[in-house]
């Protein structure tokens, strides 16, 4: 029998979907070449590595398919990741689950479906690879083999995606990666007209902590912070390390009260924190929020207002946060 948790913890499988930063990405060649071999291999007009988010399936790479998204009550790979085994649907005609389905009754008239959940490490079932024809057929055992191995390695390079797009001392997110999620989530919070909140947070007297306790025991500073950043923000948020000692903070969904809010309860628990190099000591930092507008402005002005409002903090004698003046009012 499966451990039924690992199916029914949605939370945790959506914020391991998140993790991997994934959605709404444009397209990348490893993905694209994997489901262009799938469909030359399979002989299928339809592939896709479709990523079941919350509401919806997202396709990180497809062929032969419209849409780049649909919702997920009408997806087949909502049903995939389900189980640990494949999903083989050999005419969804004769299949109850999916006889009245809309993307059977009409375009793209699904017949056929064979998908393979894409387990990451940690066990959560963030998606499929499917195969997809338009005529009833069977898929043989060989050609799920081989939709397995390429499952496999869909997982694979979103590990090495991940891997590649993060700094190696923190954890967090390089500040290319950094920036180039924060200009994705700002297209769409301004496309859907949606808040968004940044915050930029650097370690007070930092030089001092190096000289009095060693650039090691600075490292192990910057690691426990960045943990801490990580343990206490939500799935969707992102941390980038965008300086030496100083990361950025981005959260989707977010007004500045409620960016402010969060940076208050991050510097009152860094300040709090016991950082065991050892020695044993505490730094405190200093945090400037933000909160973008799409009308206004682009999103590195928004990290500039920040940075403002973090330089304000420190000025203003360290350890607290500033929210910066609205896009509006710094252009006027
Ligand atoms: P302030 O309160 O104004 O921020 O003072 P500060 O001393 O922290 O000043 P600043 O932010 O300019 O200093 C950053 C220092 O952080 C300088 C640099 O030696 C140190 N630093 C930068 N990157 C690293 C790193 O990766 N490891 C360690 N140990 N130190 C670093
Ligand atoms: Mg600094
Ligand atoms: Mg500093």
């Amino acid at each position: 029998m499966l451990a039924a948790s690992e199916f029914s913890d949605e939370e945790g499988r959506v914020r391991a979907l998140e993790r991997y930063g994934v959605l709404d990405t444009v397209a990348e060649v490893p993905f694209e070449k994997i489901v262009a071999l799938v469909q030359q291999v399979l002989n299928v007009p339809m592939c896709a590595v479709s990523l079941v988010d919350r509401h919806r399936q997202w396709f990180k790479a497809k062929r032969g398919l419209e849409a780049c998204e649909t919702a997920r009550d009408v997806s087949f790979c909502t049903h995939t990741i389900k189980t640990p085994e494949p999903l083989i649907v050999r005419d969804a005609t004769e299949d109850p689950r999916f006889a009245q389905n809309p993307l059977v009754v009409g375009p793209p008239f699904i017949r056929a479906y064979a998908g393979i959940p894409l387990r990451t490490p940690d066990g959560y079932n963030i998606g499929s690879l499917c195969a997809i024809d338009t005529k009833p057929r069977d898929f043989p055992e060989t050609q799920i083999a081989v939709l397995d191995s390429f499952a496999k390695l869909v997982v694979e390079e979103l590990e090495l995606r991940q891997i590649a797009s993060s700094d190696h001392l923190s954890g967090a997110l390089s500040r290319r990666a950094f920036t180039e999620q924060a200009a994705n989530e700002a297209e769409r919070a301004r496309r859907y007209g949606r808040p968004l909140s940044l915050a930029v947070l650097d370690i007070d007297f930092f030089k001092k902590v190096n000289d009095t306790w060693g650039h090691a025991a600075g490292d192990v500073a910057i690691k426990r912070i960045a943990e801490t950043a990580m343990a206490a923000m939500r799935g969707s948020d992102a941390l980038g390390r965008i300086g030496g000692e100083e990361f950025a903070l981005l959260m989707p969904e977010t007004t500045a009260d409620n960016a402010r809010l969060f940076a208050e309860r991050l510097r009152a628990t860094i300040e709090a924190l016991d950082i065991d190099a050892p020695p044993k000591f505490r730094v405190t930092v200093s945090i400037g929020v933000a909160e973008f507008d799409g009308d206004a402005e682009k999103i590195e002005e928004t990290l500039a207002r920040a940075d403002r409002a973090l330089y304000a903090a420190k000025n203003a004698g360290r350890n607290r946060v500033a929210v910066a003046e609205t896009a509006k009012a710094n252009a006027a």
